[in-house]
């Protein structure tokens, strides 16, 4: 099956912070593979603007260099890539002064789509808006793109979205959660909305719980200093697992359009009960030896930030009533692995005998490592001795089904750029999504505060600390198991 790309739209893209890490390691590989593929047109120009001092060939270097390291493929592999670097232009700007802006705005063509994206601190949004807006670059099609965190509680992201509406509307704003932007995760509402054998399905009823996991082997390493601020509440649950969370239980939009499906998640988001203070454990990752343990990364050597969250909530509907959700997410864990599991409930009755084994229907959408779904089905083990039940998955690995060009699907960071560029803010967060986020959080944090809550220590390469185990034990559960 030969996957179609249908070029965009001549765009003029400003990357600030583009000699950034973020800028290096996802974004301009990211554009460069859709160069590649076709889909970004010979005449879209990309530039970059940061702080540092750098002439354009200076920069098309940086790049050269970014896409070697991070794009994967040798050198020889990429025979577009001095076309691409053409494409490549830089200027200095200063987001909090004067510098570069009128240099900016010259480089700008009409005619083209112009995107703005913002890979820099959050802190400098509002300089970078204003700035746009007073040179007259913050027309009425301008699109800008933010990064994560959008804030670190409700108040700051409610000032951080009070300072870009006072230059752009809400659909010129696209702030970007990488999550949306993976196959699995649109590849989830096509088999949701698309088929019918599994939305009658998809409630209380026959749904026992879903389990969200996103685990990283990775320790906190260089980013101590930012994640101590941070913390996996505010790092992965407010955002990524949310957004996996709204995606599966939200109610079908009427279209799949940015309003229709962005009123459902937040939906979502409001019907959330405030989760217990036993339904959630925070743990932090112990060790000795070359990796050390958190608080030897962090800036704190007491600190008390989490790397690891597992938490149960409830979604107060009719739909789900009933239906725990768990979410758990840390970092230094067994297997670096992102899924979410639905696990329905039990057949009401067993005809079989007793040691044939009762079963459940589990559906696996799996987002990292190998992107794919998978629906767990009972069947009787073959061969003589009577009936006896055995799980196999029915696997629903895109490269599997769809052959060798759906592993050529493009990334998060591609897609997304492209549906910037296309109009499209379908899989982007809006303002109202986010604050909401907060608003759930908030108290989390705040009573974990006003606790002095300790997290529990675990050993790095585990499932994280045994009160984990517990939340689920506790319910008759079990967490799936953190595997490659
Ligand atoms: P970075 O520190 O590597 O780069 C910052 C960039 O901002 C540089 O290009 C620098 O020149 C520019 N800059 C700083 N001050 C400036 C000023 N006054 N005027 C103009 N340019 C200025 O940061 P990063 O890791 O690339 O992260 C950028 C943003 O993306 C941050 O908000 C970060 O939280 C977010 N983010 C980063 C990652 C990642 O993997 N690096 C992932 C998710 C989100």
């Amino acid at each position: 099956m030969v996957s179609r790309v249908i070029p965009v739209n001549p765009f003029d893209l400003v990357v600030f912070g583009g000699t950034g890490d973020l800028a290096r390691r996802k974004i301009l590989p990211g554009l460069f593979r859709r160069f590649c593929a076709g889909q970004m047109p010979q005449d879209a120009q990309v530039i970059g603007a940061a702080r540092s001092e750098m002439d354009a060939e200076g920069y098309r270097q940086m790049v050269r260099d970014a896409i070697h390291e991070f794009d994967g493929r040798r050198p020889e592999e990429c025979p577009e890539l001095e076309g691409f670097l053409s494409r490549l232009s830089y200027v200095q700007v200063d987001a909090q002064g004067e510098g570069g802006w009128q240099e900016l705005k010259e480089l700008l063509r009409k005619d083209t789509v112009k995107a703005f994206y913002f890979s820099v601190a959050p802190s400098l949004f509002g300089d970078i808006a204003e700035r746009l807006k007073n040179n007259g670059l913050a027309k009425r099609d301008a699109r800008i793109v933010v990064e994560k965190p959008f804030g670190r509680d409700l108040a700051s992201a409610q000032a951080l979205n009070k300072s870009l509406a006072a230059y752009f509307h809400e659909d010129q704003i696209y702030r970007i959660d990488h999550y949306l932007g993976k196959e699995t995760v649109q590849n989830l509402m096509a088999v949701r909305f698309g088929n019918m054998l599994f939305e009658p399905l998809w409630n209380s009823q026959y749904i026992d719980h879903i389990q969200i996991t996103v685990a990283e082997t990775v320790s906190v390493g260089g980013r101590g200093g930012y994640y101590d601020k941070s913390g996996a509440m505010r790092d992965m649950v407010q955002n990524h697992l949310m957004q996996l969370l709204c995606l599966i239980a939200m109610e079908p939009p009427s279209k799949f359009e940015p309003g229709a499906v962005r009123d459902e998640k937040l939906k979502v988001i409001r019907a959330l009960e405030p989760v217990e203070p036993h339904h959630i454990v925070r743990g932090q990752y112990d060790a000795q030896g070359d990796e050390g343990s958190y608080r030897d990364h962090a800036e704190n050597p007491r600190s008390r930030t989490e790397s690891f969250v597992a938490l149960k909530c409830h979604i107060s509907n009719w739909r789900w009533a009933g239906t725990p959700i768990y979410l758990r997410t840390g970092k230094r864990l067994r297997a670096r692995t992102s899924e979410i599991a639905v696990v329905f409930k039990e057949t009401p009755h067993s005809i079989f005998d007793d040691d044939a084994g009762r079963h459940r229907n589990i559906l696996t959408i799996r987002l990292q490592p190998n992107e794919g779904m998978e629906l767990g089905v009972t069947i009787k083990e073959p061969g003589p001795g009577g009936m006896r039940l055995v799980d196999v998955p029915l696997d629903m690995s895109f490269s599997d089904a769809l052959g060798p060009d759906a592993e050529e699907v493009p990334d998060a960071y591609e897609r997304l750029i492209m549906d910037v560029i296309r109009g499209n803010q379908t899989l982007f967060m809006r303002g109202d999504e986010v604050e909401a986020a907060w608003a759930w959080t908030d108290p989390i944090i705040e009573g974990w505060e006003a606790r002095n809550d300790v997290p529990k220590l675990y050993d790095p390469m585990s499932s994280g600390p045994e009160d984990s185990l517990m939340l689920m034990h506790r319910d008759g559960r079990k967490w799936r198991e953190i595997r490659p």
